[in-house]
């Protein structure tokens, strides 16, 4: 990669203006910032968490799934005061904003941070407001998906689909579903989604990545996503990839992630351009980059460099990040405007 960069003068594409619609609460924080919020609460890390590299991990298998959520918990118990959630949200923004990211939506189930901050409900208030904040002190847009986990019961997802829509007015824009999609199935969740719709919530459930198209096909039948985490898997079934192009619905693909867990073996494998030939619209997303070492531009870089991606096809990619967004139409004719300006401006 590193040479193709020396060789051939290119756009800077953390200069793409881009939105960023598939980031994960803990799973964005600096590492620097875990080290420091471990050290604060006298918390033992595991050396994967220490090692500045990317742990290898392989969620193909249950084991695998269980060691990535079993990190993620650690991590996540690291977060315990209003200052630590203000830290990460500020922290992610600049992360953000220096990728070329205008506007994110990040994903967090209120119910993993509950216990420490004092119940469901001052939780998503201070998640909330730490977003008010990293929004006012970098010019970012932020918004927020609540997303229930599949492990837990139906129930669980219904309250906090209600939950959701009582703060669309403070900066919720969606409902997701995230964690292992080889356990139960979509459609124990679509009164949750029935209610997060009817509040006037973007339906955006985890699906296809280490479940095949069918989990995708779940998604579209039974929650009527309008967008989902991931969905790559969905390459491998033509008439489906058909279906989620004629509809419009954007994939947040996330190609470290995906390498990472093992979805695939290498980059070249992600289907990003039979997506992008199939006419099914992306907003790259960088998952987790704490777990996964890869930001926002970093997922751009991949396009270009595992995928032959143009500049042209860059900020087409760009694009439907942006009009997938839940971003105010003045954001987004101002953001593809500047995309425009990014190609339209002569290599440096
Ligand atoms: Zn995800």
């Amino acid at each position: 990669m590193r040479q193709y960069l020396r060789m051939e003068r290119v756009r800077d594409l953390r200069q793409l203006p881009k939105a960023h619609l598939h980031l994960h609460f803990t799973g964005s924080m600096r590492p620097a910032t875990l080290l420091d919020l471990a050290d604060k609460y006298g918390v033992h890390l595991p050396e994967a968490l220490t090692s500045g590299k990317p742990p290898r991990l392989s969620a193909t298998d249950e084991r695998g799934w269980f060691r990535f959520q079993r990190l993620y918990d650690i991590a996540r118990s690291c977060l315990r005061s209003p200052e630590d959630i203000q830290r990460l949200v500020r922290e992610a923004a600049q992360e953000d904003v220096r990728d070329g990211s205008r506007w994110l939506e990040i994903q967090v189930d209120p119910t993993s941070y509950a216990p420490r901050l004092g119940g469901l409900i001052p939780a998503l208030e201070i998640i909330l407001d730490a977003v008010d904040r990293a929004s006012r002190d970098t010019g970012l847009g932020i918004r927020v998906l609540v997303a229930a986990n599949r492990m837990k019961h139906p129930l669980d997802a219904r309250t906090l689909a209600r939950l959701a829509v009582r703060y669309a007015d403070r900066g919720v824009v969606g409902f997701g579903l995230s964690n292992d999609e080889r356990r139960g199935l979509a459609r124990d969740f679509d009164r949750a989604f029935a209610i997060a719709r009817d509040g006037g919530l973007l339906s955006a459930p985890h699906g296809g990545e280490l479940s095949g198209p069918a989990s995708v096909r779940d998604c579209l039948d039974d929650l009527h996503a309008a967008r989902i985490g991931h969905g790559v898997r969905a390459a491998e079934d033509p008439v489906l990839l058909r279906r989620l192009a004629s509809r419009g619905v954007t994939c947040e693909v996330c190609p470290a992630s995906n390498v990472a867990l093992g979805v695939y073996g290498k980059q070249e494998d992600v289907p990003l351009r039979t997506f992008y030939e199939a006419g099914v619209p992306m907003a790259l997303g960088a998952d987790d980059p704490l777990l996964f070492g890869a930001r926002l531009a970093a997922q751009y870089e991949i396009a270009r460099t595992a995928h032959a991606f143009t500049d042209a096809e860059l900020a087409e990619l760009a694009r439907q990040s942006v009009r997938a967004s839940r971003a105010p139409e003045e954001v987004r004719r101002a953001v593809l405007a500047d995309v425009d300006a990014w190609l339209a401006a002569p290599v440096p």
